[in-house]
Order: structure tokens, then sequence, then C-alpha cells
């Protein structure tokens, strides 16, 4: 709120904030309940693989705060212009929401910060590349894509959730990217933007880029790195551009994923890439010829 009071001091301040509490806005201020704990803690992440039962994630704060920027009287609109960590908002995954403070925060955002269209970041459907990247399974978007539409028809609001993808991780092969192609197109996204991979600094992904094996496990992990096999990733992506389709029917006929071919180009399977074992009669009548 001091932060706030500084901007709309400023002359040029029109009433408009862009973007409230930053990246992962909904982890604005999280932190251990009891930092002693904390402070002896190894752990390389606090919501991987499972929540830690020493974080305090309730909503309840940041609700209330959002609220506050709301009503202040030089604030026309403060937005969530950064992704929210949307696992964190889902019960399945974060069993702390027995007062109700998930759904409070999320029709908070719905009702009054987003602008036009709010940005999560799934960044994959395989759990395998997501195991990697330490992030839940894919099902817990499902989940939260439910909660978001029941909120927003509830408000009669029909703001887009914008999903945000990435390619080329390490762990993740092409047919990975067609399944992804597939599960979004199912769910009824078309989406524009994929992210490729790029390593950065002091994160488990890029040891496993520049070293090929996994760091704790020492198993090797696949990573894609030239120009083409991060292209074809890609392409996957954009199945519903007629420049792709034919590339994409081929490259799946090769992968043998009749059903994916299907799923992303609406061609029915060919009775010839299905596979279906023979039929017993004609088995025992092709015998005794
Ligand atoms: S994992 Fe738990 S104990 Fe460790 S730093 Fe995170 S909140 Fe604290």
């Amino acid at each position: 709120m001091n932060e706030l009071e500084q901007v709309v001091a400023d002359p040029d301040f029109k009433g408009y904030i862009s973007d409230l509490g930053g990246p992962s806005a909904n982890m604005y201020r999280m932190q251990g309940k009891d930092e002693a704990i904390c402070a002896r803690c190894s752990s390389p992440s606090c919501i991987h693989p499972v929540i830690c039962n020493n974080l305090d994630t309730n909503h309840k704060h940041m609700t209330e705060l959002y609220r506050k920027v709301d009503k202040h009287p030089k604030v026309k609109k403060a937005f969530i212009g950064s992704g929210i960590r949307y696992d964190l908002l889902v019960d399945d995954f974060n069993k702390n929401n027995n007062d109700g403070n998930h759904d409070e925060y999320i029709e908070q955002v719905i009702t009054r910060h987003v602008s036009g269209r709010l940005k999560v970041a799934p960044e994959h459907t395989s759990d395998a590349t997501l195991r990697v990247m330490r992030k839940p399974s894919f099902k817990y978007f499902h989940k939260f894509k439910e909660k978001y539409d029941r909120i927003s028809e509830k408000n009669n609001l029909k703001q887009q959730l914008i999903p945000y993808f990435i390619s080329s991780h390490p762990g993740c092969e092409e047919v990975d990217m067609a399944n992804l192609a597939a599960e979004t197109k199912d769910m009824g996204f078309q989406l524009e933007q994929v992210q490729d991979f790029t390593p950065t600094p002091m994160t488990v992904a890029t040891v496993i880029y520049y070293s090929g094996v996994h760091p704790y496990t020492l198993k090797p992990v696949k990573t894609v790195k030239t120009r083409e096999e991060k292209q074809n990733q890609n392409k996957f992506f954009f199945w519903y551009k007629k420049e792709n389709r034919d590339w994409i029917r081929r490259r799946l006929q090769q992968a043998n994923r009749p059903d994916l071919i299907e799923k992303l180009l609406d061609e029915p399977k060919a009775e010839s890439q299905e596979q279906k074992p023979m039929p017993k009669w004609l088995e025992e009548r092709r015998k005794k010829k």
C-alpha cells in the first residue's frame, strides 16, 4: 500500500496499475509458518512434488490487499498482468481451502483484475516432462479450468484463460508435443504462442541440457538441441496451420500414432495404420489354405 501511494502520487499516473504483485502473482509474500524450520530445510522446492505443510498458502491476505487497492479512490483499475500459480488454487493439490480462500481469490481476480485474458502456465501436458520441471501433473490444470469456468459463468463473464507452454524442454520428445497439441485442442484451445526452452542459470533443466543426465539420478535424459529438432516440436503446436498438416500426418505415421492424426487433423484412422489384429476366422482360413 505504501508503494501504491507513491505510484498514485506521480503526476503521470492515470489510474491504472498494469501488474499487481509481480511474477507468480498469487505467491506474493508466501512464506514458512515456522521460519526456524525453513532455516534448517534443504528441500529444493516448497511446492513440489507436494506442498510443504510448513508453507502458508492462504490466499486471504492477498485477496484483502487486492480489495484495498481496488477501493483506492485514485485507482480506476488494477490488473494482474503476470501469471498466477494455478496449482496452488486447485483443492486436490492444495488442501488448504477449508475456509474457501482459493475460490474467494479466483473470484476477486476474475471479477476485478483481469484485463481480457488470464495467463497461467501449465508448461506441458506430459507428466515426465513436468516432473523434470518440478511442475504438477496437467490433470490439475483441468481442475483449475473447471473452477475458472464455473466462477466466470456465475459472474456472467467470458474472459479467456490462456495457458502457456514450453517446447523442447529436456525430457520432451516430439510425440509429447503432439500429445500436448491434441490434449489442448480437445479442451477447445487454439493456442498462438509456445516458448522454446532456453537454458537459464541455476536450474536443474539447464544442468540436464548441458550434461545429458538428470543430476539427481544420473540417468540420461534426452534434450533436443538443433534448430530442426526444435522447429519440429514447435510445428505440432500449430496443427491448425494448413502448411503443417502434411508434415504432421507424415511424422505421426512414422511414429505409428494414427490416434493423434485423428485428433489433430480430424482425419479418420486409416485401416492400414490401425494395425488391428487379424480376426481368428481369417487366420484359420489362411492356415488351411
Ligand atoms: S519446504 Fe517447507 S520448510 Fe522448507 S523452506 Fe519451504 S516452507 Fe520452509
